[in-house]
């Protein structure tokens, strides 16, 4: 149980790699996505970027990976921006209990995804974000976001990776088609998923995503850049959304064993706000059932007990 010293936050990200160093390899990463399988599964990075301006690294926390689903969190922070509440004519706001990339549930509601961080949802919040813009505006609105939101200039999207998900992305098309079936995408198929594909490619290291993530752990604002992203009111609901819903089917689990909002990604990463503390992002590419990186949550389970950083309590 964390005590009331100060938390020695370098200690704590360096015991918890050195713990983990003989489980490296384990999991399944993702081979759904040609490109992806080709990572090395022993990789592990973790950074932990606290509100006062601290970074804590450990592993492979400057090595880039593919973001994946993470991006969700940005293109959504993007369309809410954009639309503002209007959003939620398009999507709901309730975790789904399926698989990230379920289509079950498009049909009995419609075509109006559950949530914006499954598959259809994050679809249909890309198809957003694409009003007014040709694609290439579109993915270009979002890079230049996440730079600004990470303060980092040499992020950028692997074309390889996006080509990949393209060229095997039947699933994506499937759920894309009966949404746009419905009426509820605006924008031809080609062009949401072309811009979606390409989002999901960004290439990021832990520091630069706990950098970009770093406004949902200080009410909106980014303490480093002192750029106001989004309002206190904004941050604490995507927050509740990434508690709620960050984990497909394994949402409830990762609320039980760590207590903080989060989003993954099949790529192997996962973002994390701990709010009045720290952003978190952590990388291993093996995956659990759920599509969840393995070690990763582990990580964070093991962070957070021992921060007493989970925000239903110490
Ligand atoms: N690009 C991946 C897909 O659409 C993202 C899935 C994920 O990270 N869970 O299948």
């Amino acid at each position: 149980m964390p005590g009331t010293e100060p938390l020695d936050l370098q200690s704590i990200v360096d015991d918890i790699y050195r713990e983990l160093t003989p489980r490296l390899g384990e999991g399944k990463v993702a081979d759904y996505i040609p490109q992806l399988a080709r990572v090395d599964p022993t990789r592990f990075g973790m950074a932990v970027v606290t509100v006062d301006g601290s970074v804590y690294r450990a592993g492979d926390a400057e090595m880039p990976f593919s973001i994946q689903s993470i991006s969700k969190v940005f293109t959504l922070t993007l369309a809410l921006g954009k639309h503002g509440e209007n959003i939620w004519t398009r999507v709901g706001r309730e975790p789904s209990g399926s698989a990230f990339n379920s289509i079950v549930q498009l049909e009995h509601e419609h075509g109006i995804p559950r949530n914006p961080f499954i598959n259809a949802g994050a679809i249909a919040i890309t198809d957003l974000v694409l009003a007014g813009h040709t694609p290439r505006e579109a993915i270009g609105e979002i890079v230049r976001f996440v730079r600004y939101l990470a303060d980092e200039e040499d992020i950028v999207i692997d074309a390889e990776v996006a080509r990949s998900e393209a060229a095997t992305g039947y699933r994506n098309f499937a759920l894309a088609n009966f949404m746009r079936s419905f009426g509820k995408l605006d924008h031809p198929v080609e062009h949401v998923l072309g811009v979606y594909f390409h989002q999901c490619a960004l290439a990021m290291s832990c520091v630069q995503l706990a950098k970009a993530g770093l406004f949902l752990a200080a009410s909106g604002s980014n303490p480093l850049t002192r750029h106001s992203v989004v309002s206190r009111q904004r941050a604490r609901r995507i927050n509740a959304l990434m508690l709620t819903c960050g984990h497909y089917d394994g949402s409830g689990d990762f609320a039980y064993r760590v207590g903080l909002p989060g989003k993954s990604g099949v790529g192997g990463g996962i973002l994390v706000a701990a709010p009045g503390k720290a952003s978190v992002a952590v990388w291993s590419p093996g995956l659990n059932h759920n599509g969840n990186s393995l070690l990763g949550s582990l990580a964070l389970e093991m962070l957070a007990s021992r921060t007493g950083w989970s925000v239903f309590g110490g």
